[in-house]
C-alpha cells in the first residue's frame, strides 16, 4: 500500500489530511516536528512526503535540504502559507517536487498527490539529476534550465511542462497528459492553459523544438 507521510504540528490540519487520504486508500503517518519527520523519510518507509514549512526542531526547508543532502529522491509537496509566495519559490528551489498553498481544498491536494506518485513511479525508479535532450538540460536538483549552457529562467509550472517533454522527447503528449502530469488535473478546466503554457516554453527555448500535433498534442523534437 502506498504509504504517505504527514509533517504537519496543526493537529486539525494534519488529522484532516490523514482522513482524506486514508479513504483514498494510502496509508498515512503524521509527524509534528521536522527531525522525526527527517528520519521516517530517509528510512525508505514512504512514497511521498507531505511537508509543512513551519514545524519545530527543523523546519520543512532544512527538512527537504538535508533529504536532497542524502540523495534521495522522495517526492515531497510542500504545504505553505497562502500570502508567502517567497516561500514556496524557496520550496521549489530546495528540491520540491510540489507544493499546495494553505488553505487548500482537500481534493487539490488528492489531485497532486496522485500526479506526484505517477511520476515519481515513472519507469527508471531513480530520478536523474540532470534531465537532458540535445543541448537543453534541466538539473532536477537545483530547478534550473539550460540552452547551450545558457541558463533561462523559468516558473515552477514551465518547469514541470519542460520536464515532461524532455521524459518523452519525440513522443506525442496529449493536452490530457500535460494537464494531469504537470497540473495535477484529471478534467479539462475547459481553458487552454496547456496551449498558453507551450508558448511560454516556445518563447523561452525556441520555437522549432516543439511541434504542434494537429488533433493529438504537442511533441518535443
Ligand atoms: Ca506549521
Amino acid at each position: 500500500m502506498t504509504h504517505i507521510l504527514i509533517a504537519e504540528d496543526e493537529p486539525r490540519i494534519s488529522s484532516f489530511v490523514s482522513r482524506g487520504l486514508k479513504a483514498a486508500g494510502y496509508q498515512t503517518t503524521v509527524v509534528e516536528d521536522g527531525a522525526t519527520a527527517l528520519d521516517i523519510a530517509l528510512s525508505g518507509t514512504v512514497d511521498l512526503l507531505l511537508l509543512d514549512v513551519g514545524l519545530p526542531t527543523i523546519d520543512g526547508f532544512e527538512v527537504l535540504r538535508r533529504l536532497h543532502g542524502q540523495g534521495s529522491s522522495l517526492p515531497v509537496i510542500m504545504l505553505t502559507a497562502r500570502s508567502s509566495t517567497r516561500d514556496t519559490v524557496a520550496g521549489l528551489d530546495a528540491g520540491a517536487s510540489d507544493y499546495v498553498t494553505k488553505p487548500f481544498k482537500f481534493d487539490e491536494l488528492l489531485a497532486r498527490v496522485r500526479s506526484r506518485l505517477r511520476t515519481s513511479a515513472a519507469p527508471s525508479g531513480n530520478i536523474p539529476v540532470t534531465l537532458a535532450v540535445g543541448d537543453v538540460a534541466l538539473d532536477m536538483l537545483s530547478r534550473r534550465a539550460t540552452v547551450m549552457g545558457r541558463e533561462i529562467e523559468l516558473s515552477a509550472r514551465e518547469f514541470a511542462l519542460a520536464e515532461q517533454f524532455l521524459r518523452h522527447p519525440g513522443q506525442v503528449m496529449s493536452r490530457e497528459q500535460l494537464l494531469s502530469r504537470v497540473w495535477g488535473l484529471d478534467f479539462d478546466p475547459g481553458s487552454n492553459v496547456v496551449d498558453v503554457y507551450v508558448r511560454y516554453l516556445r518563447a523561452k527555448f525556441g520555437a522549432e523544438r516543439i511541434s504542434t500535433v494537429r488533433g493529438a498534442g504537442y511533441r518535443w523534437d
